[in-house]
Parts: structure tokens; sequence; C-alpha cells
């Protein structure tokens, strides 16, 4: 009961001025903004609270709550975005990742292309979506192939913006593969920027993390071939 009550007193909307840099989308951090006790809270209280908030949210729309259609949804949505599409603020739910000798004495670069992902802009809580691509040089260690995947949506499942996924799942490559080299490319659409604001459905979002090796022209190209990017 007390951990709800600290909760409750730290949800005011005071501050006003945020707004204007949720619209530009700025980042202030790479490492995404929790709080302390982010995760002292079970599972079950959280979807428990978020379903309660939720109903307020649908009723001051002026929805009618006891419609078929409309009464589960509160517990829906509580329950998706703690189970899945914020599942990855939770250290607990990061993908344990087994590390392998490079066997097979593999120097040149891995490629993990075009990973599909969902996310959500944490401005506006509405998707992005799009693909990654990842790639590194094995200091001598590997990992399995899906493993790299399962990184992605690790990360992707938070409040996020592009840049702070980007360089977060580069971060986490580096730490687990213990190697400098690192390459990172997202490109994504924001439904933020599609769905409402500007209405632009054509655009998209590019961004990129190069590590080591990664940053030297030629290791960058050869990456680009791969991933089928004509930028340079
Ligand atoms: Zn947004």
């Amino acid at each position: 009961m007390k951990q709800k009550e600290t909760l409750l007193n730290t949800l005011r909307l005071t501050d006003f001025d945020l707004d204007e840099i949720g619209d530009e989308h700025l980042s202030s951090s790479y490492s995404t903004p929790l709080r302390e006790d982010a995760f002292e809270m079970s599972d079950e209280l959280k979807i428990e609270l978020i379903e309660k908030h939720f109903k307020e949210i649908m009723l001051i729309l002026g929805l009618d709550l006891t419609d078929d259609s409309l009464k589960g949804t509160p517990h829906r949505v509580a329950k998706m975005y703690i189970k899945e599409i914020f599942s990855g603020l939770n250290p607990a739910n990061k993908p344990k990742v087994k590390l392998f000798e490079n066997k097979y004495k593999y120097n040149e670069m891995l490629v993990e292309k075009d990973i599909t992902f969902f996310s959500n802009c944490e401005h506006h809580f509405v998707p992005i979506f799009g693909k990654a691509h990842c790639a590194y040089i094995s200091s001598g260690k590997v990992i399995g192939l899906s493993k790299i995947n399962r990184i992605v949506q690790h990360f992707a499942k938070r409040p996020q913006v592009q840049e702070r996924l980007t360089v977060q799942i580069a971060n986490e490559l580096k730490n687990i593969l213990q190697t400098e080299d690192v390459a990172v490319v997202i490109d994504a659409a924001h439904m933020c920027v599609s769905s409402r604001g500007i209405n632009d459905i054509s655009s998209r979002t590019v961004t990129s993390q190069y590590l080591g090796k990664f940053q030297e022209e030629n290791t960058k190209n050869e990456f680009f071939q791969h991933i089928g990017s004509t930028t340079s």
C-alpha cells in the first residue's frame, strides 16, 4: 500500500514546458531515465495500478466502460504495457547471453541485418517501427545469432527515442562480445510523425553508431554494402 502512495504522489503534471522537448524529439541521456524505485513494485501491482489509471483516462474521454467491447480494455492495456511493449524496462527481462569460443577463427565482420522491431516513442507513446542492422568483429568470442535479435527487442521494448535505442544496442553488443568493433544502424518510421502532427507518412529516421574499426572508411563501407545502404 505504501508503494502505491509514493508513486501516486509523484504523478503530478507540472512540467508543461517538457512538451516542447517532446515535439522536437530531443533526447537527454543514453540511459533510460528510470526512478530509483522502478522495480520495487511487483508486476502484478503495476498492472493493477495502470489498469485503474487507464480506466480513468477512458472515463475522462467520455467512454462508457460498461460497454462489452470496452470493459476489458484497461486491464488489457495494463498487461500489455508491463508484460509486452515495456517489458524491456526491467533488467530482469534482459536476454541471457552465452558466449562461445570463435572456433572457426572467423575474423571478418558478422552482420545481422533487417531485424524487425517495434518500439514506442517516449514523447507520445505511439509506435516506432523499423529495421535494425547490427555488426561486430569478434575479439575471440561469438554469440548465437538469435541473441542479437533478442538484444534489439529488449531495448526496443521501452518508451524510447531512436538515438538512445541505437546507442543502447551498440553498447550492449560491445559489452557482451568484449569487442570495440560494433556497428548499429536503425531505419524506422515514427507514428508520431505519420499519424498525427506533421502527418508525414513517407519520412523515415536513420540513426547509426559506429565503434572501433567501424569508424574506419573501409570497414564502414563494407558494412554499408552488406546492408544495402547507399549512404556513406
Ligand atoms: Zn514522438
